[in-house]
């Protein structure tokens, strides 16, 4: 019976190719996958790894042929899979036994799985980077006991994307931590694409700009400030061919875009926290609104659609407002975290974030490695207002207005640009417009108020 280092379960997407990456990096990984015959087509087309991949047929022979203590990591859809598979593991596991979940759970859940687990170890670790990620090095975010951590960091850290040679791999905080910091990496990510997407829409549609022209125009900022995996593949989304019509690709793509929850877990979190994090909510009303077809096409047909030309702006403009759009997006997600670490006591460790997304991971960008320098000068400074950040909007957030004001009138939807813009002002806003508020709460529910020369619990003269 073999002794490996570490069981998988859950041979899909994610699995197969995480096997293969722990395999590459010298580890014996057994894996049992629920559909038998997917578990000897993974180990038949192991290859040059077949060595180390063991493949076994039923659970008791997974855990038979790893070396104690165990380990286990489950990559099966999150929910109720997870919890069928701890329930069936556990018996059969000895109580130094770890169970890893590395799938997108939601972090009440593996709160919830933690405390379920008492002492017995269990990790909730949240990877990022897709398949390829998955196979040759995801960023790695770590929930559970910091103990239970480190009997499995040098796996984790191992087959982890690498950013300079530092992995992209960290412990983040107890229980649901890992999954949290997850949730709101895909949080960004929405508002990231959505951003991108807007600025295709002015392009496409203000500009009447071919996808082909899009797609250099993507290229040329993925050499500048803009530099990340997502501009990149956006370049080559808007420059590939359909194979079958020979139209551009998105040209031939339907315009509702699919989501799986952890967007919408992130904006839920958001409200709960009382964190502002607008860029992202209308990221995700966005995805929901693109599902809409049907209404949207009745829309279109009552009211017209056809953009205006969008002529006062320029390329530039746009790079700039995309520029100013990012670091808004980021700040927010960053201030939730902040805001989650004191609620939940976890002391998120921000600046490692920062590190841990440079790499391996969808939203990874030269931007992150900026942002964990600002992070770790000061990590309770709002991203927008440190030196670095406040020079580039300083330099871009007119470039953002004017872009924002252009769609507007052109009838180009903006929704996460705008809201970014929003937020920005408001930040900047230090006598904002909440007195009128304060005012209308305490004429309709004599709620009192603070007065600007001091004390608390006032009253206006409103019956007068
Ligand atoms: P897939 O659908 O490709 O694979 C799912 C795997 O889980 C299959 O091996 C399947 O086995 C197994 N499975 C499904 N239901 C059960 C069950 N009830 N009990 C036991 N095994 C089950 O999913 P992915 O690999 O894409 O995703 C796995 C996890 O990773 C999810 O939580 C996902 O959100 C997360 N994730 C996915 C990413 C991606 O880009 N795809 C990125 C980051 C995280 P069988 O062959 O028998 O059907």
């Amino acid at each position: 019976m073999t002794n490996a280092d570490i069981g998988l379960i859950g041979l899909g997407t994610m699995g197969a190719a995480l096997a293969m990456n722990i395999a590459d990096n010298g580890f014996d990984v057994a894996v049992w996958n629920r559909t038998t015959s997917v578990t000897r087509e993974f180990a038949n087309n192991a290859g040059d790894l077949s060595s180390k991949v063991h493949p076994t047929d039923t659970l008791q022979d997974l855990v038979a042929s790893l070396s104690k203590p165990r380990a286990i990591i489950l990559m099966v859809p999150a929910g109720d899979p997870v919890d069928q598979q701890i329930a069936a593991l556990r018996p059969l596991l000895d109580d130094d036994d770890m169970i890893i979940d590395a799938g997108n759970a939601n972090f009440h859940e593996t709160n919830r799985r933690a405390r379920d687990a008492g002492d017995l170890p269990f990790l909730g670790i949240g990877v990022s980077g897709g398949e390829e990620g998955a196979r040759f090095g995801p960023s790695i975010m770590g929930g559970g006991k910091r103990a239970y951590w480190d009997r499995v960091s040098h796996i984790l850290i191992a087959i982890s994307a690498k950013y300079d040679d530092t992995p992209c791999a960290t412990w983040m905080g107890n229980e649901g931590a890992g999954h949290f910091v997850k949730a709101v990496h895909n949080g960004i990510e929405y508002a990231d694409m959505q951003m991108i997407a807007e600025a295709y829409g002015v392009m496409r549609d203000g500009m009447g700009m071919v996808p082909d022209a899009i797609g250099d125009t993507f290229s040329a900022w993925d050499n500048g400030t803009l530099d990340s995996y997502l501009t990149e593949i956006s370049a080559k989304v808007a420059k590939a061919t359909d194979p079958k019509t020979g139209q551009p690709m998105l040209d031939v793509i339907v315009d509702a875009a699919g989501q799986k929850g952890t967007g919408r877990w992130t904006v839920i979190e958001a409200q709960h926290l009382a964190t502002p994090i607008p860029a992202i909510d209308a990221a995700v009303v966005a995805r929901n609104l693109s599902s809409q077809l049907d209404k949207r096409a009745q829309g279109e047909a009552l009211f017209g659609a056809a953009p205006l030309p969008i002529t006062d702006i320029s390329l530039d403009d746009l790079e700039g407002a995309l520029i100013a759009g990012k670091i808004i997006c980021y700040a927010q997600g960053f201030e939730m975290m902040r805001k989650a670490s004191d609620q939940f006591g976890w002391t998120l460790p921000l600046p490692d974030i920062a590190r841990v997304w440079r790499e391996g991971c969808i939203i990874r960008s030269k931007m992150l490695n900026d942002m964990a320098d600002a992070l770790t000068n000061d990590a309770d400074r709002n991203l927008m207002f440190a030196p670095f950040f406040a020079g580039l909007l300083r330099a871009n957030h007119d470039a953002l207005r004017r872009v924002v004001a252009a769609a507007a009138i052109g009838g180009v939807a903006m929704p996460a640009l705008s809201s970014g813009l929003a937020y920005f002002d408001a930040m900047r806003t230090a006598r904002g417009t909440a007195n009128m508020i304060q005012g209308q709460r305490d004429f309709f529910g004599a709620h009192g108020f603070t007065r600007v020369d001091g004390g608390t619990g006032h009253h206006g003269p409103w019956g007068a």
